[in-house]
């Protein structure tokens, strides 16, 4: 497609964060051209944005996919009780259908709220349909089954031998990674170390490098967690996966709340990619993570939701405004400002997948994945005097996105979803939902 959109106001987040009047132009999916009054003589499409915003798609490095239709069904509960009596119950109930309605459900919320980019992680089974909605929907991914093969509380389904869980990881990433000239790529995904065996999380080190190809997992997210780990290990959570060889900067570790120095400093000085979570980790009461002495240090950090049933939402304007609140009456009110949090849910994304010369900023060469702000509103006037960044972090909402572009498609235009077939998802959604009730075995 060769695409004009006209007259907007860029929010670029290149290296000077430089903000621009005037127009992109899109071949592909390559931004080609970004200025005023750009001449393009022959174009399949011109968008007229005069008076909005164009800013970077949102890039969230921890999202479930497969958790989405769980929406509501664990509310109030701390991390092991909503694991051990809802979640798991629920993942080991799921079918083929359920887990693809279940990422279309989740995908749609996530186009139409302006992320154009996602670290994924699915459950056990049926992850090849996961993919297959991706695959249908647009979305930039990394995505991979998750890994557990230890744990006797978990749900027969749910549960794995080491050498199947790395062998289906294997296949799903020789037929996934890469697909759609890059657009979805693969990550191992072991759950966290306590549903994990040494054995398999050291040849997840080995396939990680062999491929070359990102580990996404949970760390230190609960203190009875992080007990458990010391426990059967012997050692701290993040200090036993730099001892097997992990924290490297192939590595993306959700939460990193409960971290002593000693950690940090593994984070810090191997390049570990950390995504904050701060809604999950307010609502399962998990902590706060110390994001402000991350950026201080100049740790890797992103933003992600996790998942719907911890949230609730998958809304990147939710988690950049909790990201910089929950700091200040612990840090004072400078702390997390929101240019700080905007880069983190841009660029900040973007690098933690090692893609920030292809995503993550709204400059020439790169992908064309972004979103139209209309901001013309009572909740985000006046503009005059206003800082645009601070405008959107503090301002704004998801229903101020107007359209979506991933990897030069429009996904999303003047609001309608143009690969999410909304009203089937939504029926089909509750469909999923009842049979999974139906057939979990849940505790109360
Ligand atoms: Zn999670």
């Amino acid at each position: 497609m060769n695409l004009l959109i006209k007259n907007a106001e860029i929010i670029t987040m290149n290296q000077n964060e430089e903000i621009i009047k005037g127009d992109l132009h899109i071949i592909d999916d390559k931004i080609v051209k970004i200025g005023p009054n750009l001449e393009v003589p022959l174009t399949d499409k011109v968008i007229d944005a005069t008076g909005k915003t164009i800013i970077p798609g949102f890039v969230q490095t921890h999202i479930h996919l497969c958790q989405t239709v769980f929406r509501g069904q664990a509310d109030d509960l701390e991390l092991m009780d909503w694991l051990r009596n809802r979640i798991w119950p629920l993942e080991a109930s799921h079918d083929e259908e359920s887990i693809y309605y279940s990422a279309m459900l989740g995908i749609g919320e996530l186009i139409q709220s302006g992320t154009t980019t996602i670290v994924d992680m699915e459950t056990v089974n049926h992850t090849e349909y996961a993919f297959k909605a991706i695959a249908e929907s647009g979305i930039r991914a990394l995505s991979g089954k998750v890994m557990m093969d230890k744990g006797d509380e978990v749900p027969l389904p749910l549960q794995e031998k080491t050498e199947k869980s790395i062998r289906e990881s294997v296949d799903l990433l020789e037929k996934w990674h890469n697909f759609d000239n890059g657009r979805i790529k693969y990550a191992f995904s072991p759950r966290f170390v306590v549903s994990c065996t040494e054995q398999l999380l050291r040849e997840v080190q080995a396939l990680s490098e062999h491929y070359n190809v990102m580990v996404h997992t949970h760390a230190s997210e609960n203190l009875g967690e992080i007990e458990i780990v010391q426990r059967e290990t012997g050692m701290r959570n993040i200090v036993y996966l730099d001892h097997l060889g992990l924290a490297n900067n192939r590595l993306i570790l959700a939460h990193c709340i409960w971290l002593d120095e000693e950690e940090k400093r593994i984070i810090r000085d191997r390049g570990v990619h950390v995504s904050h979570c701060p809604g999950s980790n307010l609502k399962l009461a998990s902590g706060i993570a110390e994001t402000p002495y991350m950026v201080n240090e100049n740790v890797s950090l992103s933003l992600g939701a996790d998942g719907a049933p911890c949230n609730n939402n998958l809304d990147m304007f939710n988690e950049m405004r909790l990201a910089a609140l929950i700091q200040k009456p612990i840090h004072g009110p400078t702390a997390m400002d929101a240019h700080t949090v905007f880069k983190m849910a841009t660029i900040g994304g973007a690098k933690a997948v090692g893609m920030e010369n292809e995503i993550g900023s709204i400059e020439v060469g790169k992908k064309a994945d972004l979103a139209i702000l209309n901001l013309n509103d009572f909740h985000t006037y006046p503009s005059y005097g206003v800082d645009p960044i601070s405008r959107i972090v503090y301002s704004a909402t998801r229903a101020d996105v107007e359209t979506t572009i991933i990897n030069g498609e429009i996904v999303m235009e003047d609001r309608v979803l143009k690969t999410v077939n909304k009203r089937l998802v939504l029926d089909e959604a509750n469909t999923s939902i009842k049979r999974l009730l139906d057939r979990a075995f849940i505790k109360n």
